[in-house]
Formats: C-alpha cells, structure tokens, sequence
C-alpha cells in the first residue's frame, strides 16, 4: 500500500494534501464510532503533505514515506503535541519534545494524523482500560480492538491511517493486530530507540509498526530503526532497509512449533493456525515440534517483573513535574505532619488518586509490593533468574542448525476478539489473553503477528492473527516468511 501511494505520488496521480484530507474525512465519519483517535494533528499533517508536494512538483527527490498518512500512539511524544497515554493525569501534558521515532519519521517526511487511543499507560489487552474512551473493532464493532495499542491498530484496519505506532511491552501491537486483522511487528528489544516514550516497564517496552501488510511493515521499521545515543539500551547496530529482504523463497526454512501452545487451544483457532502450518510445508518449509522447557513460566515472569518496573517508571507522575497537579485538602491522614510537608505529601497523593486508573494502581501495588524487603529475593530476583533460563532454551533452540529451528511459530491470541465488557470481571482473563506474547518480550527476540485464515466465531468472521518469532536481530528473517505466507495467501 505504501509503495503503491508513493508511486502515485510520483506519478501525480494522487497528492500528498489531497490523500491527506481524504483521510482526515475518512476519520470524521468513522472515528465517532470506533474512536481510535484521540487527538488530530491536522495543521502539523497539512503543513507537511503541503511540503510533500512541492518537493514533487519542483521534481526533488522524495523518501517511500514522505507525505504518506500515518497515526502514532498516544505513549509517543510528539512536540507540542497533547501526549497523555490515555491517563487523566497527563491530561494537559504537552510534549516538549520529538520522541527519536517521531524525530526519525520527521526527517521522512511522513504525515502525522494524530494520535490513538490505548490502555492507560499501555497496561491491558482491550483498550478499555483508557481514560478517554473504548475503542470498537472496526471487524465488529461489539467486541474489543485489543491493547493496549488498540486504537492504533483500528486505525489501521478502519482504514483511518494507512500505517501507525505501537508499543509493545507484552503484546501491545501483536494483539491488537491479531484482533484486528492487520500485521504488527515488535522489534528486538533496543532494535528501536524508546526516547520519547512514555515508559510502562523499561526492560520490555520496544516501539513498532502496525500496517496492512508485510511490506509497508518492514518499511516501517526500516524508518525507525538504529542506534540511538539518548536510549542506552539500543543497540549498535544500524538496522536495514528491510522492505529489500522481503523476497525468496523460504525452502528448507525450519519452523518450530510447541506442541502445548496448540493443545489446549480452541478449535476453530487451532484448525486455522494448523492451516498456516499446512501452508508453510508447502512453501517448503520444515516444520518440527519443539520443546521450550520453561516457556511456561514467561506469563508468570512477566507479570513479576512488569509491575516492578512499573511502579517505578510511575513514580515520576506526582503532580509536581508533569501533567495535572491535584490538592484538595480532603486527607485527614496527615494531620499530624507540619503544614507544609503536609500539602506536598497530599499533593503526591490526590493527584495520583484522582489522575490513576485502577489497573495502574494496582500495578504500581503488586510491584511496589513485590520489590520490597523480604520479599524482592522470592519475586523480583527470583522472576529474574527464571526470565534468563527462559532465554537459555531460546538461544539453544536457535543456536544448534541440526537440531534447532530458524523461526518458531506459535498463535498470536488464543481466541478471536472478544466482546466489549466480557473480560473485565476477571484480571487473570485478561492477563492470560498476554499468554503466546509476552515471551518474546521477556528475552527481547522479535516477534511479528499476521493474518491467518479468519475463524467462524458467534455468528461473524472474524480475524485471528499467528506470531513468527526469531532470533535476535533477524527481523528480516520473520520478515521474509511473512511475506512468503502473505504472498501465498
Ligand atoms: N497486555 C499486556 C499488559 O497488560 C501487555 C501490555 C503492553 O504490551 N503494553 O501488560
């Protein structure tokens, strides 16, 4: 779809100011229903679809994403840009700042439509959990569009923004795209620079693409990826035009698949995922059962240490540097502390207890609970410790070429979308929706979700995504056989 809209571009087909517009129209009338927006940047869009287009008309050079339309999640600075990751307490926060993904796709030329709505913070499976509003699945408009991207990937899907931004701490863009039907890549943890994003749990957050399909996907990445200085955990490497590795045939490529993860799974799901097996056999790929001893633990690691770093990363929002300030002298639980330490202290506590949402709250909770002493050897230490054997498994999966596998293969969500309310009574139901993703976020390897075959599910079809996952650093890897299935397809 990018290339396509750069070639009309070039072509004079299309503007960039009309494509713009076209999709700000777009938005207007299907945005009051799904509500995958919850800030537009139309000025900041027009200037630079304006720009796009006289550099065409005077015949300058312009990149694959210039003046292509596109919306980034609300955890994303943007300068002068409301930025409030979908939490109260943000409310009023202007970034003073470009995130370096959004410093990145500036210098691109890319078009900014504005900015999605998510779980607060990023923390939950719906997009329920934000402040702002419930963003619907464009695929049925009952049900859930995941999370905690969610609004970035309706957006996508809804046809609203050709490309967006996600991030992804345990499946924040797989999830939602496997709700959604559309393809949403996490990166390998410090592939993509995290400057300028709100953070939720550092050792975990990675920033990728939500998009249509595989190309425009690697195109993307392509865009945002590479070292960057004010990030201390991004790599060193460069990173790649991806969008050039995406041809070839995948023959005698090992896939790996868990038997568990296809056990217990519902049916309609399980047939469909074994269709994409099916399919990759005859593509010519080698498909072999694997055995990842402690990948059972990676739900149980991850909401350890999640939280942990949660509740630290949190402690910055206390009224005093950023966003809403709250002081309303309701406590009486201070009574005794001398009159000016106690309005700072109940400043601190009014505007975390009126600008938090209770799913952050209670994360804050556990971690601070969990990091505390006496108990942070028996979770903290402990989650760490199992999160590196988890690893050890990986790197012995991949390492040994008789053995080992090149990709693994596994669901994205163990069931379709689910419907608007239906798992709010439960956390562990929602948590357990994180199950298939939050490995490889926890050992930090690339994992890609896809379309497969949509299932019959309550009366709809509707869209059920699967999950490449490869070694560190090999995106073009889960890239190409990707493509290879999409292509197929
Ligand atoms: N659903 C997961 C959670 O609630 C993942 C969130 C994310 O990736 N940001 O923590």
């Amino acid at each position: 779809m990018i290339k396509e809209l750069h070639e009309k571009l070039l072509a004079g087909k299309i503007t960039s100011e009309k494509l713009t517009q076209n999709y700000f129209s777009k938005i207007k009338k299907k945005d009051e229903k799904i509500s995958a927006f919850l800030t537009l940047t139309e000025d900041l869009a027009m200037a630079q679809a304006k720009k796009t287009d006289e550099k065409i008309k005077k015949g300058e050079e312009i990149g694959i994403l210039e003046g292509i339309p596109g919306a980034v999640k609300d955890v994303i600075c943007m300068k002068g840009v409301r930025t409030t990751a979908a939490s109260k307490i943000l409310d009023n926060y202007i970034a003073p700042y470009d995130a370096t993904v959004i410093q990145k796709l500036k210098a691109s030329g890319a078009v900014f439509l504005g900015k999605t709505n998510c779980d607060e913070f990023a923390m939950g499976s719906s997009t329920e959990k934000s402040a702002y509003a419930i963003t619907k699945n464009p695929a049925d408009l009952q049900r859930v569009p995941g999370g905690s991207s969610g609004g970035s990937a309706a957006a996508v899907a809804g046809d609203e923004a050709v490309w967006a931004l996600g991030s992804d701490t345990g499946g924040s863009i797989r999830q939602p795209a496997s709700f959604c039907g559309v393809v949403g890549l996490k990166p390998t943890y410090g592939r993509v620079s995290r400057y300028g994003l709100l953070s939720m749990a550092s050792s975990f957050d990675q920033i990728g693409p939500i998009a249509k399909n595989i190309e425009d996907a690697a195109i993307i990445l392509s865009e945002i990826a590479g070292q960057d200085k004010r990030d201390a955990t991004s790599a060193r490497s460069a990173g790649k035009r991806y969008e050039k590795y995406l041809e070839g045939s995948i023959q005698g490529l090992k896939i790996g698949f868990i038997k568990e993860h296809f056990e217990n799974l519902n049916k309609k799901v399980k047939n469909s995922m074994e269709n994409v097996l099916k399919k990759y056999a005859r593509l010519g790929a080698e498909i072999k059962e694997i055995n990842l001893p402690h990948i059972r633990y990676s739900l149980p690691v991850y909401y350890i240490v999640m939280p942990c770093e949660v509740s630290s990363n949190l402690a910055r929002f206390d009224g005093m540097k950023y966003g809403m300030r709250i002081f309303d002298q309701q406590d009486s639980d201070l009574e005794k502390i001398n009159p000016e330490e106690r309005k700072l202290r109940e400043i601190y506590l009014d505007s975390r207890r009126y600008g938090l949402g209770e799913e952050v709250k209670k994360r804050i909770m556990l971690g601070t609970y969990a990091l505390s002493s006496g108990y942070y050897e028996a979770y903290y230490l402990r989650a760490q410790k199992v999160r590196e054997l988890i690893k050890r498994d990986f790197e012995k999966i991949f390492a040994s070429s008789q053995k080992g596998v090149d990709l693994i293969l596994a669901p994205t969500t163990p069931t379709p979308a689910f419907k608007i309310g239906e798992k709010n009574a439960n956390p562990i139901e929602m948590y357990l929706e994180d199950i298939f993703t939050v490995t490889a976020n926890v050992i930090g390897i690339p994992a890609i979700s896809l379309p497969a075959d949509p299932v019959d599910w309550e009366g709809k079809k509707l869209p059920v995504g699967f999950q490449l996952m490869g070694k560190w650093f090999n995106e073009e890897g889960i890239l190409r056989a990707a493509y290879a299935y999409e292509k197929s397809s």
